[in-house]
C-alpha cells in the first residue's frame, strides 16, 4: 500500500526512474515482480563510497514499492570471485593470507578472531548490519552458493555452446585497456590494477589457450585457485579438461555435473541480467567507458535471451576529513564508520538528494555540523509545509521507506550543540543531562533517551574525528594573569555578564547575554538591532569573546558561547571569570 504517494508526486530523480522502470518492467514481463539490482564484492571491508551501488537502487525500488509494486532488490554477493590481494591493515590478517590468492572468497579464513567462517562472511556481515539500520530492504544472493549447487548449470552449458559468439564480441574490445570491475575502488587500487594490464583483462573477459577461448573457470580441484587453464573440452559429452599452473594438478570433468568454477566476469554479469530479468542495475563511471563490463554485457546478454537492465552510471562518493581516522580497519571508511556518527536518516538523504550522475562527500570533518543545521532547516520546512517539493521528496525518501519510519531521535537538538556538550562533559551523562535539560528550561529535557541515537552520534565524533588539538578542555584554574591584565572596559564587560548569568540562564538567555554586553557598553540596549548600531560593535563583540574563549577554555575560539558557559556551568563560569 503506497504511505506517502502525494509528497513523492515530484519530478526528483528517483520518481524519473521509478516511472521508467515500472514500464520497462510491465514491457519485458508483465505481472511479474520488478527486479532491481546491486553487486557488492566482499573482498576486504566493504568502502563506504561502494554504498551509492546500493542506495541507487534501493530509492527507486523503495519508490515502486509505494506506488503499490511488487518489487526485489537483489543484492549479488560475489563471493566466488578469486581472492585478489591482501588489504593492509585489517585486524587479525598477517602475510600469510596471501597463499590464498586466487581461491573463492568463501574459501579464505576470516580474519583471527572473527566469528564468521570464512573471509567473505566476515565482511558481508558488517555490510548487512548497516544495511539493516539504513532501512534497505533486498534479498541478498551468494554467487558461491548459486554456483556450488549448479544453480547456473543450464546457463554454464549455454555459455560453452556459445563460447565462440561471446569471443567474438569481447574481441572488439580486446585490444583496448582493461576497465577496473565493477565496484568503487579507491585510486590508488584502480591505478594499480589498470597497471597490471593483459592481467586484469584476462581475468575479466576468460582465456584464449590452444584449444581456444573459454568463457569459464575451475577453481583447481587440489589447490582450490582459478590459476587453471582449460585445455579441451567436448560439447556433447560435456568433458572438460583443465590444467593448473599453480599445483600442476590437472583432471578431467563432466561440466554438466561440476560446481567448481565460474563464468568469467563479463559474462558472468550479463548471465544473471537475464536469469535474474534485472530491470534496473547502476554501475559506476568507470563503467562508460568503451569496452566496458556494462557496455560489452549489452550485447552478451542476448546470447542468454535477455535484455540489458536501466543502468546508470553513478559518479564518485568522496569523504572528507578521513585523513586523521586511524588506519584499524585498512584505513577504509565504510557505512558502519558514518553511522557511527550520523543518524540513517541524514546518510539517506545524501543520497536521496544528488542525482546519481552528481558526486559528493560525505563528511567526516566539521563540515557534518553544517551538514546537519541544513538537514534541521529543511526538517521543520517540512514539518510547516514551506519546503519545495523536490526537497520535500528527499527529506520523505531519506526518514521513511514504504515499510514506515525509520526509528527518530524524540527530541533531534542541534548535532553541533551536543558535540560541544559530549566534547565537554567527557563522558560524564549526568552532567551531559544537566547541561541539555538548562538549554530551554521552559521545555527541560526529562532524560538523556530523548536526545539519543543523536546525542551517541555527536559524541562518537567528537571521540574519534576531531583532533586532540581541537578538543574543548576548560581550565581548573581561573587565569589570574590575564585577569589582572584587563583594563577598566575588560573588566566592566565581565561584571555585567555576570550579572546578568542567573537572569539569562538558557540557550536563548545567553545568547541575548553574550551579544548584548558589548552593545550596552557602547551605551545601546541590549536588544538594539544591527541598524541600530555602528559597525564598530562587531569588532567589539569579537574582542569580548575572545576574552572570554581565553579565560574558559585557554584558545581563541571554542564552541559557541552560549553552548560553552551552559556546559561550564554557572558557578564554575563566576570562579573562572574572576568574581
Ligand atoms: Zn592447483
Amino acid at each position: 500500500m503506497p504511505i506517502v504517494a502525494q509528497s513523492t508526486e515530484t519530478t526528483d530523480w528517483v520518481s524519473r526512474f521509478a516511472d521508467e522502470v515500472i514500464a520497462e518492467s510491465e514491457r519485458r514481463a508483465p505481472g511479474k515482480p520488478v527486479v532491481v539490482a546491486s553487486g557488492l564484492s566482499p573482498s576486504g571491508p566493504i568502502h563506504l563510497g561502494n554504498l551509492r551501488e546500493v542506495m541507487t537502487p534501493h530509492l527507486v525500488a523503495d519508490e515502486v514499492r509505494r506506488r503499490g509494486h511488487r518489487v526485489r532488490h537483489l543484492i549479488s554477493w560475489d563471493d566466488y570471485d578469486r581472492y585478489r590481494k591482501v588489504p593492509a591493515g585489517i585486524a587479525g590478517v598477517d602475510e600469510t593470507w596471501a597463499e590464498h590468492i586466487g581461491k573463492p572468497l568463501t574459501s579464505v579464513p576470516a580474519p583471527n578472531g572473527s566469528s564468521h567462517p570464512n573471509w567473505a562472511e566476515h565482511f558481508k556481515a558488517a555490510m548487512i548490519a548497516s544495511l539493516a539500520e539504513l532501512g534497505v530492504e533486498f534479498d541478498g544472493i551468494s554467487q558461491t552458493e548459486q554456483y556450488t549447487t549448479g544453480v547456473y548449470r543450464e546457463q554454464v552449458l549455454h555459455a560453452m555452446r556459445h563460447r565462440r559468439d561471446i569471443d567474438a564480441i569481447l574481441a572488439q574490445y580486446r585490444t583496448k585497456k582493461a576497465p577496473a570491475k565493477k565496484s568503487q575502488k579507491p585510486v590508488d587500487e584502480a591505478e594499480l590494477e589498470a597497471a597490471e594490464g593483459s592481467g586484469a583483462a584476462a581475468e575479466d573477459d576468460g582465456s584464449s589457450g590452444s584449444a581456444g577461448y573459454f568463457p569459464y573457470k575451475p577453481y583447481c580441484g587440489n589447490c582450490e585457485k582459478d590459476l587453471t587453464t582449460v585445455t579441451a573440452y567436448d560439447d556433447d559429452s560435456t568433458e572438460l579438461t583443465y590444467a593448473c599452473t599453480a599445483c600442476g594438478f590437472s583432471e578431467t570433468v563432466r561440466l554438466s555435473e561440476f560446481d567448481r568454477g565460474k563464468l568469467v566476469w563479463k559474462v558472468d554479469w550479463p548471465m544473471r541480467w537475464a536469469y535474474e530479468g534485472v530491470i534496473f542495475e547502476p554501475s559506476g563511471v568507470d563503467h562508460s567507458s568503451p569496452g566496458s563490463s556494462f557496455q560489452v554485457g549489452g550485447q552478451i546478454v542476448g546470447i542468454f535471451g535477455g535484455e540489458q537492465p536501466i543502468g546508470p552510471m553513478y559518479a564518485f562518493v568522496g569523504i572528507s576529513g578521513m585523513a586523521k581516522m586511524s588506519s584499524s580497519k585498512g584505513g577504509v571508511p565504510t557505512p558502519a564508520d558514518a553511522l557511527q556518527i550520523m543518524e540513517p536518516q541524514l546518510l539517506r538523504w545524501l543520497y536521496a538528494r544528488r542525482r546519481p550522475n552528481q558526486s559528493f562527500k560525505i563528511a567526516f570533518d566539521q563540515e557534518i555540523q553544517r551538514l546537519y543545521d541544513e538537514w534541521d532547516r529543511l526538517d521543520a520546512k517540512v514539518a510547516d509545509g514551506s519546503a519545495l517539493p523536490a526537497d520535500a521528496a528527499a527529506h520523505s525518501r531519506a526518514v521513511r521507506t514504504a515499510a514506515g519510519e525509520l526509528p527518530r531521535t524524540p527530541r533531534p537538538l542541534p548535532y553541533r550543540t551536543l558535540a560541544s556538550v559530549a566534547d565537554i562533559t567527557a563522558g560524564h551523562q549526568d552532567q551531559a543531562l544537566r547541561i541539555l535539560s538548562e538549554l530551554d528550561p521552559a521545555d527541560p529535557l526529562g532524560a538523556l533517551a530523548e536526545a539519543r541515537p543523536r546525542y551517541d552520534k555527536a559524541e562518537a565524533w567528537i571521540n574519534t574525528h576531531v583532533p586532540a588539538d581541537q578538543r574543548t578542555i576548560v581550565r581548573d584554574e581561573p587565569d589570574a594573569e590575564l585577569l589582572k591584565s584587563l583594563d577598566e572596559q575588560g573588566r566592566a564587560s565581565l561584571r555585567l555578564l555576570l550579572d546578568g548569568l542567573a537572569d539569562h540562564w538558557s540557550l536563548d538567555g545567553l545568547t541575548h547575554l553574550v551579544y548584548g554586553v558589548p552593545k550596552v557598553q557602547a551605551g545601546f540596549s541590549a536588544d538594539a538591532t544591527p541598524k541600530e548600531l555602528p559597525p564598530e560593535i562587531k569588532t567589539a563583540q569579537r574582542s569580548f569573546f575572545a576574552l572570554l574563549y581565553h579565560l574558559l577554555v585557554g584558545r581563541d575560539t571554542g564552541p559557541r558561547l552560549p553552548t560553552l558557559l551552559l556546559a561550564v556551568g554557572q558557578e564554575r563560569v563566576r570562579t573562572l571569570l574572576g568574581e
